[in-house]
This record gives structure tokens, C-alpha cells and sequence, in this order.
């Protein structure tokens, strides 16, 4: 008998939400991730759960409809992690007519499902707050509902759940060869250290290297049905005043979000670039930078240039090309490529995806191979992640019942923990009285038990799992702390620096 019934490569957001929803359905699972959870391009993203305005205009309303659908399903899945997020579309008649714009919103409205989330209005710039960061030349904007999620640590949580559902979650294991027989034979290199494991079923979640897998690991020469585009954000300090995002019509016809980010930033982005090469080596260009800026310059009051900019990241979209559309027309739908031989292991190839659309893609993964698993249902469409079993507009009140418990916390440190475990604080916090009794302090609030609660429930390793990944801590913190942080990771709990 195989080790597994299900061995996943890829622990990004598509892997992970595979790996929970069939850990659900007790299958034996096995996920397997190079670098640490949520590395790649799901901690690169834009951070929406959106249906995607834009994609209105390819006429992808398929796309549009399923992913809207899913926005409230992952809100009340994860209110900690999620949270509704205004959007302000400023009218420039220049680059949209604003009676298009108007219709667009409607559809998006009638089509998006909404029970919890406002409709669309239009705004007076005049008057409203939201006209005070822009130029005196913008007088009118609509204003209509998405979602912003912590992207990163939505990754770790569905791993977090698949293993408390019998999953086994190896990061840091590369899969260095795959053989197929009756079974998969696989070959794990983890960090140095060679282990073979047999699986049932291989589902490549690679993201932006499945190719390279199928190529390295598989040893085949894949279709090419990939294609890869790069995008980058970039952090500022907050540009303005409010809890609103807004939706800037750039001058190439594309548009660029400037949204609040982490209570004193503004995450400003994206580009979207052809690439080619190694997606593991990805960085913001210069060229990339002044284009994010100049669209921010075209409509703030504040004018902001690369010496601003405090953070920047890059990631590789992986785009499913089946050929047969010119690349501007390629969507940002997924495809799952069931690969069945007789006699032979079969493998599901996944391209594509949006984190918004992850759940559903799951779903349908475990759909594609239900003929190897019968007697399977689907349940992760009302079941809370890990920390999110409260309602979806509870996190107010989650915060003040922290504060009466733990009376020791600032109000911004109690936000901050329920915003990223939810219900779950109470098991980084555990049985503390006073801030001493949570260890070692780095830095912008961040504790020794948190970190250590990282360590041995999230899979945290280096600092960068814990200040990129786990939370944005890295924004805050001086190279002195981050080194402490380092040497703190590096050492036995209950040593001299613990
Ligand atoms: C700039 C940008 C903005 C975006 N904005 C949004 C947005 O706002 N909303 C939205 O819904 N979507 C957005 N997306 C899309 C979304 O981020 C991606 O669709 C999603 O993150 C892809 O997840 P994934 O799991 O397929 O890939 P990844 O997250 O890249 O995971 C694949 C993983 O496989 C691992 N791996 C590769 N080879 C091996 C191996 N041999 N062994 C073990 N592990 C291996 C890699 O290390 C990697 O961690 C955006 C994407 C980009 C690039």
C-alpha cells in the first residue's frame, strides 16, 4: 500500500487549500514545499478577494460571478484574516467613460452575490474624506465593495487545518524526482537530507514551476500551457487618512489599487510584465517602480518617487494558455489537467488561480479525482478556518473581550493577534498576566511565546517566515531586532536567549 492517498507539491495557496479540503474528507495526505509556506507567489499578490472589475472588460463573467460568489463564503470563513474593503474609483473621463463605469458596477453588484457586503454608490469628492488625499481636478467617484485578505497567512492557516485533519505538511522538502508506476515513488531532498515517500495520486500545485517540476522531477517535457507574468507592489508610508482603498485608471489602461496597508502604510500596485526565467528570483525593477509611482502621482495631492518607497515585492502569475487566445485575452480562470493512464498513478496538474478562487478550485480538484476517492462530499464552504469561528463583523468585539481578559495588552497589540489567530490568541497568549510573562520582546510587539507559538504550529523557521510571512512585522522592525530575532529562532526553547 502507498504512504499516501494524495501527495501535493506546492505549499502555496492552491496546495494548501487542496490539502485541507482533502485532509477533510480523511484522505491520507502528504504536501510537500520547497522553501516555507506561502514563499511564492501567494504571498505576492494584491491581497484581494474580489471578482476582479477589470476582468469585466475581457468578458470573462464566468470568472467574475464564481469569484464574488466567493468572496462572502471566505469572509465568514476567516473574518480575522478578511475583511470588506471600499474601493473609490475616481472618474477620469480621459481614460473610462463614466456611464461605462456606472454599468460595469451595476453588473458587478447584480451578479456578485452579496449578502453582507454594501453596493455601490457615487461620491462627491468635494465633500466626501475620501477627495482630500486626491487633486482638486477629480470631482466625482464611485464607490462599490471587495474584500483584502492576509494573503500569507490564509496559506498557513489551511495547512494549519490540514494537519490538525490528519495531514502531514513538510517544508522546506523539495521533490526532486518523481517515478510513476502504480504508484508515485517520490524523492525528497530536505535540506540535504534524501527520504523517499509512495503516494496514490500526484497533484502538482507548483504554481509559476509546475513546468519546471514536470521537467526536473517528472522528467517529461510538459505542454506548454503556462504563461508567466510578473507583477510588483510597492509599500509607502499612508498616503492618506482612511480605511477606503482606491482604484486609479493609469494611463496604459490598466488599473492600480492604493490601499491601507498594516494601519500606517499604503500597499500600492500592480505591474504586469511577460517573465521568463526562475520565478524563486524575482524583484520590483526600477522601471516598475517609477510606473507605480507615476500612477499614484497622477491623482494624490502627495507626490511620492522610489526614495519613498519603504518596502517592494514581486511575484509570477501563472496564467493557463491552452492556445488558443491571444496572450491580452489569456484569463486569470484555472485549469485542472487530470492525467490518467492504465495501470499507471494518475496526477492532476493545477494552472492558474486566484487566491479569491482557491476554495472552489480545491473543490473541484477533489471533484476531478472523486472516481479514486468515492464516498467524499465537499464541506469547506461553511466551515471556519482556524481562529475564524466568529462572525464575520466580530473582530471589534473580539478585541475589546481580548483587552478584558489580557489587561496588559495595548489596544494595537490586542488588534494586531486578533487580526492574525482570531478565537486562537488565547493559545499564543496562554496563561500570561502581565507583557513579562510573554518572554523576550523584539520589537514592535512581537513576543518570544508568539514566536514560539509560530514555531511549533506554523511551520515558522527564519525570521523572514515570521516577519514577511506570519505577519508583517518585517515593516517595523530594526536590523539590530531582527537579528535578536535570529539568534532567538537559532536557540532550544528554554535556552539563555528563550
Ligand atoms: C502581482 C500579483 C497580484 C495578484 N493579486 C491577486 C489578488 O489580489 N487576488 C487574487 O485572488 N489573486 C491574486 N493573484 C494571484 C494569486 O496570487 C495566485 O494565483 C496564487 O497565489 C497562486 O498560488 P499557487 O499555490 O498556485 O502558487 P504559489 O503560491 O507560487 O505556490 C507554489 C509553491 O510550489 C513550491 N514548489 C515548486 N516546486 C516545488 C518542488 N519541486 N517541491 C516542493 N515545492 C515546490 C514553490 O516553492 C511555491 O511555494 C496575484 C498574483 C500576482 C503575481
Amino acid at each position: 500500500m502507498a504512504d499516501f492517498d494524495l501527495a501535493i507539491i506546492g505549499g502555496g495557496i492552491n496546495g494548501c487549500g487542496i490539502a485541507r479540503d482533502a485532509a477533510g474528507r480523511r484522505l491520507r495526505v502528504v504536501l510537500l514545499e520547497q522553501n516555507d509556506l506561502a514563499s511564492g507567489t501567494s504571498s505576492a499578490s494584491s491581497k484581494l478577494i474580489h471578482g476582479g472589475l477589470r476582468y469585466l472588460e475581457h468578458y470573462e463573467f464566468g470568472l467574475v460571478r464564481a469569484a464574488l460568489r466567493e468572496r462572502e463564503i471566505l469572509l465568514r470563513a476567516a473574518p480575522h484574516l478578511i475583511r470588506p474593503l471600499r474601493f473609490v474609483l475616481p472618474i477620469n473621463e480621459a481614460r473610462r467613460s463614466p456611464t461605462l463605469l456606472r454599468l460595469g458596477l451595476l453588473l458587478y453588484d447584480w451578479i456578485g452575490w452579496r449578502r453582507i457586503l454594501p453596493g455601490t454608490r457615487e461620491l462627491d469628492l468635494v465633500t466626501d474624506q475620501a477627495g482630500l488625499a486626491l487633486k482638486a481636478r477629480f470631482h466625482h467617484a464611485f464607490e462599490y465593495s471587495d474584500c483584502f485578505a492576509d494573503d500569507a497567512r490564509l496559506v498557513v492557516l489551511n495547512a494549519v487545518d490540514a494537519a490538525e485533519r490528519g495531514a502531514v505538511i513538510r517544508t522546506r522538502t523539495r521533490c526532486v524526482r518523481a517515478e510513476r508506476s502504480d504508484v508515485w515513488r517520490l524523492v525528497l531532498n530536505a535540506r540535504g537530507q534524501r527520504d523517499v515517500i509512495t503516494a496514490r495520486v500526484l497533484v502538482n500545485a507548483a504554481g509559476a514551476w509546475s513546468e519546471l517540476f514536470a521537467e526536473t522531477a517528472l522528467r517529461v517535457t510538459p505542454p506548454r500551457r503556462l504563461r508567466l507574468d510578473k507583477g510588483s507592489h510597492i509599500v509607502v508610508r499612508r498616503l492618506f487618512d482612511h480605511d477606503r482603498a482606491y482604484i486609479l485608471q493609469a494611463a496604459d489602461g490598466r488599473v492600480v489599487f492604493a490601499i491601507p496597508f498594516e494601519r500606517d502604510f499604503t500597499l500600492i500596485g500592480t505591474t504586469d510584465r511577460a517573465f521568463t526565467g526562475d520565478p524563486s528570483v524575482v524583484l520590483p525593477t526600477g522601471e516598475e517602480i517609477d510606473y507605480l509611482c507615476g500612477a499614484v502621482n497622477e491623482y494624490f495631492r502627495t507626490e511620492i518617487g522610489a526614495a519613498d518607497v519603504v518596502w517592494a515585492f514581486a511575484g509570477v502569475r501563472s496564467l493557463y494558455d491552452d492556445g488558443a487566445r491571444k496572450p491580452q485575452d489569456i484569463g486569470r480562470d484555472y485549469a485542472l489537467i487530470l492525467d490518467e493512464r492504465f495501470g499507471e498513478a494518475p496526477m492532476l496538474t493545477v494552472y492558474g488561480g486566484k487566491i479569491t478562487t482557491y476554495r472552489r478550485l480545491a473543490e473541484h480538484a477533489l471533484a476531478r479525482l472523486s472516481h479514486f476517492f468515492p464516498h467524499s462530499r465537499p464541506w469547506t464552504a461553511h466551515s471556519a478556518l482556524p481562529g475564524g469561528d466568529f462572525v464575520y463583523d466580530g473582530v471589534d468585539t473580539l478585541v475589546e473581550r481580548t483587552q478584558r481578559s489580557f489587561r496588559f495588552l495595548a489596544a494595537d497589540h490586542a488588534r494586531r493577534l486578533v487580526r492574525a489567530y482570531g478565537t486562537r490568541l488565547e493559545r499564543v497568549l496562554g496563561t500570561a498576566t502581565r507583557l513579562d510573562d510573554l518572554g523576550m520582546r523584539f520589537g514592535a510587539d512581537l513576543t518570544g511565546a508568539e514566536v514560539r507559538y509560530l514555531m511549533t504550529t506554523e511551520w515558522a523557521q527564519t525570521a523572514d517566515d515570521v516577519l514577511w510571512r506570519r505577519s508583517k512585522l518585517g515593516l517595523r522592525l530594526l536590523p539590530a531586532q531582527i537579528a535578536m530575532l535570529e539568534r532567538f529562532m537559532a536557540s532550544p526553547p528554554g535556552g539563555a536567549i528563550a
